[in-house]
């Protein structure tokens, strides 16, 4: 008799499991709530524009990813980010100013003083921290390259990437890399040159130098395809109310958008859902001490402007990936994308769409703001930082009210409950953006990780 699986979460992290457990020939039942699959994934096609409502582009950090979107039959789609996005601008006095690629830009840069490329000069000879507390991502940073570069590169990358604050995130689980390089050669300098050796025999690419894809109908033909690929494995619009253990079998409770309930027997079962989420779950009739403790694990709500612009309108040249904001230069907005110079068919002819991210743990009130609230305080930014002028042809707003989870100092409990959940109720298994790293590419990473021990265990 082939085994069979409960996936809780059509995001990426349930899709990647469904599909490599399919392939090993379990069977696979996918539940999501939603009635449609993609979770933050999450495309929107109106008038010639293609909005990204959720992540934009997913970077090829491991072969793992590379595999997954040749293995669905997508690899024809995909399509690479112009060259011109390697250049990220960040505001300094109000101005985009280049990020520097290497390391003569850097010191030509206007985005750093004179004192602060001085001081990381220092860096190499700065003592590794020796962990008797947790370090913040900013603790970090200004012990081993100063209060300028948390200021101006640090601070708006997190706002980037985490909608986070440096100063709660943790270094040692938000940014493992980066707190090993420390650990491993005693300085980010050194470890920065030594290290690229090991990716490479790891075949990893450091997230700076990966390639950035999208596809040419957006990150829904993830979705889509697996639509096709998983067909009536799939159960949208079915919520998980409970799980419960019978002998060897779990029994899953499920609801769905009708009010029906029914229960699903399964070999195991695999919960990708909001981590935040899973307290309203049952476990064997009860809800485990430390998964009630989970629902504190902080996600900001970020709100997603995706508007559209004659290019006429914008004086900047929207030559690359985009500008971030450092908090220190007061603005409204976390910052902008130029997602039509990043990729093709984003506007139509002589058109250009911008994506601005609001909110986030920096003004969580802004992302909560209505649509017009948020498109006149982004206006005023946008006219300041790129010179946009009048109103946009397009406009699509997008709220997350928790977006992404936060790695913050302590974190490192809550990645041991999942493991020590995993081993008190066999046959139980996670997976997901909470797991190990935010991105989808992590996440992918993860949901591959998590599916082989699934595999090893129920197919030999
Ligand atoms: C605005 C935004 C921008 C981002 N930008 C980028 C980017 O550019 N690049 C990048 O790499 N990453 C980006 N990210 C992060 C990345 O998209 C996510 O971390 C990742 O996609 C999460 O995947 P997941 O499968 O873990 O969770 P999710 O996508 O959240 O999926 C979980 C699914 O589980 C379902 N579910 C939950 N509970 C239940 C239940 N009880 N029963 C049934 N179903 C349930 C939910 O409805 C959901 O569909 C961004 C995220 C956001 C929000």
């Amino acid at each position: 008799m082939s085994k069979s699986m409960i996936i809780i979460g059509g995001g990426i992290a349930g899709m990647t499991a469904a599909f490599r457990l399919k392939e090993a020939g379990i069977k696979v039942t996918l539940l999501e709530k939603n009635d449609r699959l993609g979770g933050a994934l999450y495309s929107h096609q109106e008038d010639s524009y293609l909005a990204e409502l959720g992540p934009n582009s997913i970077l090829e950090t491991s072969p793992l990813v590379t595999e997954l979107i040749q293995n669905i039959g997508l690899e024809e789609d995909k399509v690479y980010a112009n060259e011109s996005s390697k250049v990220r601008y960040i505001v300094r006095n109000k101005k985009p100013v280049p990020l520097p690629s290497s390391p003569p830009a850097f010191i030509v840069s206007p985005l750093f003083s004179f004192l602060a490329k001085l001081r990381l000069i220092k860096e190499p000879f700065i003592e590794a921290w020796d962990n008797h507390y947790e370090e913040s991502l900013s603790q970090f940073v200004i012990r081993r390259l100063g209060q300028e570069f948390l200021d101006y590169a640090i601070n708006p990358f997190v706002a980037g990437v985490y909608a986070g604050d440096p100063d709660t995130l943790s270094v040692k689980h938000g940014f493992p890399k980066l707190y090993a390089l420390e650990q491993k050669y005693g300085s980010l300098i050194k470890g920065q040159i030594k290290g690229a050796k090991e990716r490479k025999k790891r075949q990893e690419v450091a997230k700076q130098s990966a390639r950035m894809f999208s596809f040419r109908e957006g990150l829904k033909m993830i979705p889509d395809r697996m639509m096709d690929l998983l067909g009536s494995d799939i159960r949208t619009s079915t919520r998980v109310k409970a799980m419960t253990k019978k002998a060897d079998v779990w029994e899953i409770h499920t609801i769905d958008s009708d009010g029906k309930e029914q229960v699903i027997p399964a070999d195991g079962v695999l919960y990708t859902g909001r981590i935040t989420d899973l307290h309203n779950i049952e476990i064997d009739g009860k809800i485990p001490d430390e998964v009630a403790k989970m629902q504190y694990i902080y996600h900001p709500p970020v709100s997603v402007l995706v508007l559209g612009f004659r290019r006429d309108q914008v004086q900047h040249p929207l030559d690359g990936f985009g500008v971030l904001i450092p908090k220190v230069e007061e603005f409204q907005i976390l910052g902008v994308l130029f997602s039509s110079s990043m990729f093709e068919r984003r506007a139509p002819k002589d058109h250009v769409t911008l994506t601005i991210f609001v909110g986030g743990t920096r003004q969580p009130d802004n992302a909560k703001k209505s649509t017009e609230e948020i498109l006149e305080l982004t206006l005023r930014d946008l006219q300041t930082i790129l010179g946009v002028n009048g109103q946009p042809t397009f406009v699509h707003h997008t709220y997350w009210e928790q977006a992404i989870p936060q790695y913050n100092v302590g974190y490192g409990k809550y990645k041991d409950s999942f493991d020590h959940l995993e081993k008190t109720y066999p046959g139980l298994y996670f997976a997901g953006n909470y797991r190990s790293g935010i991105s989808v590419a992590d996440t992918i990473v993860n949901s591959e990780e998590v599916t082989s021990r699934i595999k090893s265990f129920y197919l030999n």
